[in-house]
């Protein structure tokens, strides 16, 4: 027999969940669940796409028993099982990826994030559990083995007798302390109350023995234990239910088991298509930005199973970069299951869902802009950034999908409005749709540009992310109105007088502006009277399509 230690990172983690006030200790039962729900997914996977494997309904379930007598708690599955190497790998070390590294200890708040953010699922199982035994037989190998573990000080890894393909997974559940209950672990009706309230969708069977009293044949007075299995869960998928029978804890429940976020989803998407393309879809658009966003290593992609079967777990195809945020899966009869990652993004049915998808959700949004502002200004100020890169970056294609979502600071409303409410307070005789670019709003009212614009009474939006102009640039106008610059040449309000004005000064003071830019030589390209100063004695101004904000974004990226 082996023993091991736990990798350092392991153990420190370990030792802190275990020791964390973690209010929901009872969350354990759903982590190994959903884990004997994946390793279920997979083999069956593997038998409906091998044709040497053959499926058998009955033969994919979950059995939860608990034994009062010996305080075990026993979750078994029929799932694909773990090699030895396995064992090591999926169960010894936390930080697979390296997660722990990024974000530091400090950071770590409560056990919600710990269990949320590393994918630590089996561990929760040390909350409940002084001991923890495994004992699994993969497919395609003849041995099984045991693993075992006291939690922080390592694990033990031997051989071991199992018949079936399969994980049992023993917990030697807690003694009760001075404040602390376990008792209730291993109760049946609790048990079957946890199993109810987080995995009733699961979609395989989760059976447990349960025991009722009931009146004996013979003697209706006199009542008898009576054991009989009973399947716990509904199995309907959450995504296959009505709409109507659902609750917002439903579907926060939903988000969190299926680990979208630690946050709670801002809004939920339920959508079931039934016509030339038929599939159900739940999507949700988290309240924060997760926390790898905006880095390279985030993923963006939804769920794809083919009638109840999971096929591929991030399908990116699925989502346009602008909806990068969005989370949640899809769900279709029309897909084969065998189908590639190649030939998926050749799918035509996939192409027409992705279509009917991202309408959706921009539907969904311009419904939670006019009906909860409050609300889609929190989701904007989370991920606005990524719609306005939507604009910018396929050369404008998708303004008709995005310029209504879009929402920028305004100089008169002094908060954030759309451009569809900037156009419509426009006075009568104003052409343009006036922009200032700026560091912060505080700066880009300081500027002596805007004086003249607003002075005319018109509205200016202030542009503080980098992406704003160039979005801008790519859609040229908005309900046929051209966006301008209020630093650019011809802002297009002066009068034929006041050109005329400034072009005799412009001659009377030549010898003064020649020496100006004469001292200025390679510093700006001209020197000009203008009429557009108010309390401000000098501004710069651009000259021509580019403007200096967005000269300066240019002179930073590489050629
Ligand atoms: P996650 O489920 O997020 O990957 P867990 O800590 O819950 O993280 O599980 C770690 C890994 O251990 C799983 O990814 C899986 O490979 C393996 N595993 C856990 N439980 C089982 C099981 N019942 N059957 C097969 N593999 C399992
Ligand atoms: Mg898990």
């Amino acid at each position: 027999m082996e023993k091991k230690q736990f990798q350092a990172e392991s153990k420190r983690l370990l030792e802190m969940m275990i020791n964390s006030i973690y209010s929901n200790k009872e969350v354990f039962l759903r982590e190994l669940i959903s884990n004997s729900s994946d390793a279920i997914d997979k083999i069956y996977y593997k038998t409906l796409t091998d044709d040497n494997l053959t499926f058998d309904q009955d033969n994919y379930y979950i059995k939860v028993g608990a034994d009062k007598e010996n305080r075990t708690l026993t979750i078994k599955d029929t799932g694909i099982g773990m090699t030895k190497e396995e064992l090591e790998n999926n169960l010894g070390i936390i930080a697979k990826s390296g997660t722990l590294a990024f974000k530091k200890e400090t950071e770590i708040k409560d056990g919600h994030d710990i269990i949320g953010q590393f994918g630590v699922g089996f561990y929760a199982a040390f909350m409940v559990a002084d001991v923890v035994t495994v004992i699994s037989k993969a497919l395609d190998s003849d041995q099984a083995f045991k693993w075992q573990s006291e939690g922080t000080e390592g694990y033990t890894i031997e051989p071991h007798e199992k018949a079936d393909v399969g994980t049992e997974i023993t917990l030697k559940i807690k003694e009760n302390t001075e404040d602390e209950s376990y008792d209730e672990f291993l109760e049946e009706y609790r048990l079957k109350e946890i199993i109810k309230k987080y995995s009733d969708f699961i979609r395989y069977p989760i059976k447990m023995d349960i025991t009722e009293k009931r009146p004996k044949d013979d003697n209706e007075e006199e009542l008898v234990d009576h054991t009989e299995e009973q399947t716990i869960n509904s199995m309907v998928p959450i995504w296959r239910k009505n709409k109507t029978e659902l609750t917002d804890e439903d579907y926060e429940n939903f988000y969190t088991e299926k680990r979208y976020g630690f946050d709670k989803p801002l809004q939920h998407m339920h959508i079931q298509v039934d016509g030339t393309i038929r599939f159900h879809a739940l999507l949700f658009i988290p309240e924060n930005i997760p926390f790898d966003y905006y880095s390279k290593e985030y993923e963006k992609g939804l769920e794809l199973y083919s009638n109840g079967v999971l096929i591929m777990d991030k399908c990116a195809d699925l989502l346009p970069d602008y909806f990068s945020f969005v989370k949640g899966l899809v769900d279709s009869e029309d897909l084969s299951l065998n189908i590639s990652r190649e030939m998926l993004q050749q799918d035509r049915q996939l192409k027409l869902i992705s279509k009917n998808i991202s309408k959706k959700i921009k539907n969904e949004l311009k419904k939670l802009l006019k009906n909860d502002r409050e609300k889609y200004e929190k989701f904007f100020d989370a991920f606005g950034r990524q719609l306005k890169f939507g604009v910018y970056n396929d050369f404008g294609a998708n303004k008709d999908m995005l310029q209504d979502l879009l929402l920028f600071y305004s100089s008169k409303e002094e908060k954030n409005v759309t451009l569809d409410e900037y156009v419509s307070n426009m006075p009568e005789d104003q052409k343009y749709i006036y922009y200032a670019t700026g560091e912060s709003i505080d700066r880009i009212e300081k500027l002596p540009q805007t004086e003249l614009v607003k002075d005319k009474g018109y509205e200016i939006l202030y542009f503080t992310d980098e992406v704003d102009e160039f979005a801008i640039k790519m859609m040229r106008t908005y309900s046929e109105k051209e966006f301008k610059s209020v630093s650019s040449g011809d802002l297009g309000i002066e009068s034929d007088d006041d050109k005329k004005e400034t072009e005799s000064e412009e001659i009377e003071n030549k010898e003064l502006l020649d020496k100006m830019k004469e001292i200025l030589a390679g510093k700006v390209k001209d020197v000009k009277v203008s009429n557009r100063l108010k309390s401000h004695p000098v501004c710069l101004s651009a000259d021509g399509e580019v403007s200096i904000e967005m000269e300066k974004v240019l002179n930073q990226m590489p050629d």
